[in-house]
């Protein structure tokens, strides 16, 4: 069976964008509005002749009822029951938020691999700064990319497959 990558994380920070940007087309709808992912959250991704299925937590269930952190904790809950790396993305122009922590707490409890990605690292080249502060988060390793450029998408892929 194929593994399973699942990536989680508060609405807005640009998970649908890094999973169409990987899928390469637009099957999952990205709107302004935080939250609002209405299609398709399974994908194929290929990279370097080997495959997993990408799932993008945020599209679960997006007539839900419940508040945005009920949401989250399920997502993060079904990550953690299905996923073999999780993909934490939060975003470096807010810096930490009260619900990266929720999540971080959540995540910390599993023994399963999770990367965090820092999205929205428009710029070639040196992280910035505020980076930095995501390793408060006590997740492992951080990953910069931009999920609308396409910035640090193979370095990512490759600390992926390094689990798989
Ligand atoms: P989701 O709610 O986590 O699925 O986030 P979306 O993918 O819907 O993105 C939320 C907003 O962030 C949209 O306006 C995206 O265009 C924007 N966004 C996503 N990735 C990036 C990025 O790498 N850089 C910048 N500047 N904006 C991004
Ligand atoms: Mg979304």
């Amino acid at each position: 069976p194929k593994p399973i990558v699942a990536v989680v994380g508060r609405p807005n920070v640009g998970k649908s964008t890094f999973f169409n940007y990987l899928v390469g087309k637009r099957i999952s709808i990205v709107e302004d509005t935080p939250g609002v992912t209405r299609d398709r959250i399974y994908a194929e991704v290929e990279w370097r002749n080997r495959k997993f299925t990408l799932i993008d937590t945020g599209g679960i269930e997006p007539y839900s009822e419940d508040t945005i952190m009920q949401q989250m904790k399920r997502q993060a809950e079904i990550a953690i029951d299905t996923a073999d790396v999780i993909v934490f993305m939060v975003d470096v122009k807010d810096g930490i938020t009260a619900s990266d922590k929720e999540v971080a707490t959540m995540l910390r409890k599993t023994q399963k691999p999770i990367i965090l990605a820092v999205n929205k690292v428009d710029q070639v080249g040196e992280p910035p700064a505020d980076v930095y502060e995501f390793y408060n988060l006590g997740i492992g390793e951080i990953m910069t990319i931009s999920s609308i450029h396409g910035l640090g998408m193979g370095d990512l892929l490759d600390e992926i497959f390094k689990y798989l």
